[in-house]
């Protein structure tokens, strides 16, 4: 009897999991061998944060970047440019670690922004600095921010973050509002013991706030590798939770390639007039791979085409090494061409990847 008669999982050798890409198409889209077509870009653009969320980052931080490693303002650029002009790519989120630490972010929204094909740009913040910064960014043609808050309690936030700056978080977001960078989105995670019951007082302040809520199930990338699938709150506990204060109806509108099911809230308007929602996000327990449609680039660019990827396909060194722009798409598409069907999550041989979440760009 072997160990594969046995079902006993397997670590996968390095690089096992390369498919071969040499039937990849040699133009146009970001296309994979399932028919996803890839035109939503994640960026991140450094692996520090300013905040130590528990289940994310160790209280001491991590071994950060070395500067040089990540990608300069004019290569992000670059890399943009192409992703748009000669991939497709439509949507662009920056994000990280924490954008906001990027100095350069300004100069690369207005980049992406002043594109022929100007791509939607939208940013994925704790919003610590977003109150003086909200202003220029939409100046720079920003579109819009996602807010990362997982309560409103002020002690809990120290808890969770491990940093006393709820008082902040909140002025950034009004000063997004005013600056319109809206819609905009908060992220929450909800955690066992330490917020659990808040997902009802979280969705009433966000209505009332005109943001739109969005859960996200706890996945299996924080640094420490402590996530366990029984301690975590699923997409049907926030559901029961939201529906004993709320009554919440199945949103009708087309969910695309969209990570969260939509629910309106019957009786709440968005600051535009049209139905509250709020969203979950089950990437656990109802895994949306099928349709979906990222790329990603870590802040020292590598093409990771999922957050659970176990490879990464280089292009900081094609971009330093001089590849010409037509190059760097090509490697581009061959990264996707090699696009897992899913995450994997519950494969018996899942491995979480080697970066945390912090690293690849939440
Ligand atoms: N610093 C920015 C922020 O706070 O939004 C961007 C990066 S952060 C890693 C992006 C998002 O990932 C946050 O909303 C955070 O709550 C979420 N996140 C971090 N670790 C996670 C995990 N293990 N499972 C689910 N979401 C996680």
């Amino acid at each position: 009897m072997t160990i594969l008669d046995l079902g006993v999982p397997t670590v996968p050798a390095p690089g096992a999991d390369r498919v071969d890409t040499s039937d990849r198409p040699r133009d146009g889209r970001l296309v994979d061998r399932f028919g996803r077509v890839a035109t939503d870009l994640r960026i991140s653009l450094t692996d520090r944060c300013n905040l130590r969320c528990t289940y994310c980052m160790p209280a001491e931080g991590l071994e950060w970047m070395p500067t040089e490693e990540a990608l300069t303002d004019d290569e992000v650029v670059r890399l943009v440019r192409i992703g748009v002009e000669e991939l497709g790519v439509r949507e662009i989120r920056f994000t990280g670690g924490e954008p906001l630490l990027r100095k350069g972010l300004e100069d690369i929204v207005a980049a992406t922004a002043a594109l022929p094909q100007r791509p939607e740009t939208s940013v994925t913040t704790n919003a610590l600095g977003l109150a003086r910064r909200a202003r220029g960014l939409a100046a720079a043609g920003l579109d819009r921010v996602n807010v990362s808050l997982d309560t409103l309690r002020p002690e809990r936030f120290a808890e969770i973050t491990r940093r006393d700056r709820l008082d902040d978080v909140l002025h950034g977001l009004a000063a997004a509002r005013d600056a319109g960078l809206g819609p905009i989105k908060i992220n929450t995670v909800l955690m066992p013991g330490l917020n659990d019951d808040e997902a009802p007082d979280l969705l009433a302040w966000a209505l009332a706030e005109g943001f739109e809520l969005r859960i996200i199930e706890q996945m299996p990338l924080d640094a420490g590798h402590s996530w366990q699938r029984d301690r975590m709150i699923t997409a049907d506990q926030v559901l029961a939770a939201l529906s004993e204060r709320f009554k919440l109806t199945p949103d009708p509108a087309e969910r695309g390639g969209a990570p969260a099911e939509r629910f309106l809230v019957p009786g709440y308007e968005r600051p535009d007039g049209g139905p509250a929602r709020v969203g979950i996000i089950a990437s656990v327990t109802r895994p949306f791979c099928g349709t979906c449609d990222r790329t990603r680039l870590t802040a020292d660019g590598q093409v990771r085409t999922c957050l659970f990827a176990r490879t990464e396909n280089d292009l900081r060194g094609l971009l330093r090494g001089g590849g010409s722009d037509a190059e760097i798409a090509d490697a581009w598409r061959v990264a996707m061409w090699g696009k897992k069907a899913g995450h994997g999550i519950d494969d018996p041989g899942f491995l979480q990847p080697d970066r945390p979440m912090s690293a690849i760009g939440g």
